[in-house]
């Protein structure tokens, strides 16, 4: 039997863009169902919220957009133009108010942080335990990066000699600090996530706290830079571990798998659920349209009808967009647009160097400045569909740095416009 279910908007993606569109048009007291697969790029984050690179040192989030859409006429920031300063604002608010555990830097300024690599760079917000880290308000500081065990102590022993060069301009230093916590032979497969598992453990914290402390002390590091503080009370795991530790913690910036990723996606799911968001585990295999779009369609067979419809689906990662031959946006049947290549051979759209443009990672759905996506010929393709997130044509988190801010972004203006329709 085909169950069906019918809600004022219907939202394809549980990433921040589906969360922003679906926690918007929820508390302006609208019926929402949000459909999701599985954890997309959302769930890999580092644990810091881009809108886009600090246009200078110091400059706000709104003026760094500004610099960003004017350099990139193609990106979404540009393409929705008239509405683009309300849709950041909008998204400011909402993190803050949504995700308590964000802090952006000082008076509306750019937190500048260690990256999993130990270059440094700019971020609008971040996680409050990795936000601790923000370089500018620990000029002189020696800092001790915590080597765990496997992969994780080798990337520390980069990640300290690379941060050391990095703080010499700011009259600081960076170390290694090598902790026998885990000195078992098997210990070297442990993964980011079993760190996690393990600092949360009764008593542990405090264990991992002294060990550092004992570090610290014998390399002279004033404070120390861990690579993860737990799943599920980072905020007081850190506290633990300071306490112990008798130097300032803090958490690094993660590389995929994210721990800080992982707790984003678990705070977003739970606030859809207390919220009222009806949330549909599920995967949507077509959409059912004439002139406007009546339904998404489930493999299980399930129907889910709304007035309005917001497209979150996010890029390759999640499923939003698959290559064969071309690209293909995978649920509504819409064209994929790729700004900048020069042809659609795959060798076309991807660089030699590998820190170049890579046009295929901007491939996406090309919108008018409500967000509404437009067929090959460039008009609106169905009135009562909107994009936003990664989906988007012109956007790349790792070209313009404008991943979970401009989701957030798009995310709010993507459900303004399911409301009118709605
Ligand atoms: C490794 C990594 C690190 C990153 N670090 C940062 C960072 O530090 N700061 C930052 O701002 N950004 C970062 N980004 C970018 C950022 O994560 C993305 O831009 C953002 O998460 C996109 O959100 P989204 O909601 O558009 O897509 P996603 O989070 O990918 O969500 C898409 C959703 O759509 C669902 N979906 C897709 N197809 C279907 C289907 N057919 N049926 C049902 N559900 C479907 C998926 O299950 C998923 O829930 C990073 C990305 C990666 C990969």
């Amino acid at each position: 039997m085909t169950e069906s279910l019918t809600v004022d908007i219907a939202i394809l993606g549980g990433g921040m863009a589906g969360f922003a569109a679906a926690v918007t048009a929820r508390r302006a007291g609208k019926d929402v169902a949000l459909i999701c697969q599985s954890p997309g790029a959302t769930a890999l984050s580092s644990g810091c919220v881009d809108f886009a690179p600090a246009s200078s040192e110091g400059a706000t989030i709104a003026a760094s957009v500004e610099t960003l859409a004017a350099a990139r006429p193609a990106h979404p920031f540009a393409v929705i133009a008239s509405e683009r300063a309300r849709a950041v604002h909008a998204a400011v608010e909402l993190l803050g108010r949504e995700f308590p555990f964000l802090a952006g830097g000082a008076d509306g300024r750019p937190l500048l942080l260690a990256t999993p690599m130990g270059a440094v760079r700019d971020a609008a917000m971040a996680q409050k335990t990795i936000a601790l880290g923000d370089l500018q308000l620990l000029r002189g500081a020696r800092i001790g990066v915590v080597a765990l065990a496997g992969v994780q102590a080798l990337e520390a022993r980069l990640v300290a000699s690379l941060l050391d060069e990095s703080l010499a301009s700011r009259g600081g230093s960076a170390t290694l600090l090598t902790v026998p916590l885990f000195v078992q032979r098997s210990d070297a497969q442990l993964l980011s996530s079993d760190f996690a598992a393990d600092v949360e453990r009764p008593g542990r914290a405090a264990e991992w706290g002294r060990a550092i402390g004992l570090a610290a002390r014998q390399c002279g590091a004033t404070h120390a830079l861990i690579s993860t503080v737990g799943l599920v009370d980072p905020v007081s795991t850190l506290e633990v571990l300071t306490q112990g530790a008798g130097v300032r913690c803090f958490e690094q910036m993660s590389g995929p798998p994210s721990v800080p990723g992982l707790r984003l996606q678990r705070a977003i799911d739970a606030r859809l659920s207390e919220i009222g968001v009806r949330v549909i585990s599920g995967v949507a295999t077509a959409a059912i349209s004439g002139d406007t779009v009546q339904a998404i369609q489930l493999g299980s067979g399930e129907r889910v009808n709304a007035r309005a419809f917001v497209l979150a689906s996010g890029k390759f990662l999640s499923g939003g967009i698959t290559r064969e031959a071309t690209f293909q946006e995978t649920v509504f049947g819409l064209p994929v647009h790729v700004p900048g290549a020069r042809g659609t051979w795959i060798g076309d759209l991807l660089d030699r160097d590998p820190a170049g443009e890579h046009a295929a990672l901007a491939a996406g759905v090309a919108t008018d400045s409500m967000l509404r996506p437009l067929d090959a010929d460039g008009a609106v393709r169905f009135p009562n569909l909107f994009a936003a997130g990664a989906i988007l044509a012109g956007s790349g988190a790792t070209r313009d740095q404008s991943g979970l801010g401009l989701a957030a972004a798009t995310g709010w203006l993507a459900a303004q416009g399911a409301m009118a329709f709605a």
